[in-house]
């Protein structure tokens, strides 16, 4: 569906006590640079096989568990196509 958002829901570690994060992709935003992918330090995501309506490759989320709510990937974007956001509105 192009013009629908992939919404991608984070839980983190338990033991770790950390908020459960949400991220968030607008997919039609995206322009599939890889940026979120190649420098997010968890490798929570990978580049996907799916295009958006413009053509461009998105990310999807392969390893939910594993994210720190750094916000590396949404500060790194230059689409502002992802985000993340944590449920208590914690910051990391
Ligand atoms: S918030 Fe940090 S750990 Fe989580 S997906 Fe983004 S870059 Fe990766
Ligand atoms: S950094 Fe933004 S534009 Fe680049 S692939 Fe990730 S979501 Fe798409």
């Amino acid at each position: 569906m192009p013009n629908q958002a992939a919404h991608v829901t984070v839980v983190s570690r338990p033991s770790r006590g950390r908020a459960r994060v949400h991220v968030f992709l607008l997919a039609e935003r995206c322009k599939g640079c890889a940026f979120c992918v190649e420098f997010c330090p968890k490798h929570v995501l990978v580049m996907s096989d799916r295009f958006n309506a413009k053509g461009y490759h998105i990310p999807q989320v392969v390893d939910e568990s594993a994210c720190t709510n750094c916000q590396l990937c949404q500060l790194l974007c230059p689409e502002f196509a992802v985000y993340v956001v944590t449920e208590n509105g914690s910051k990391p």
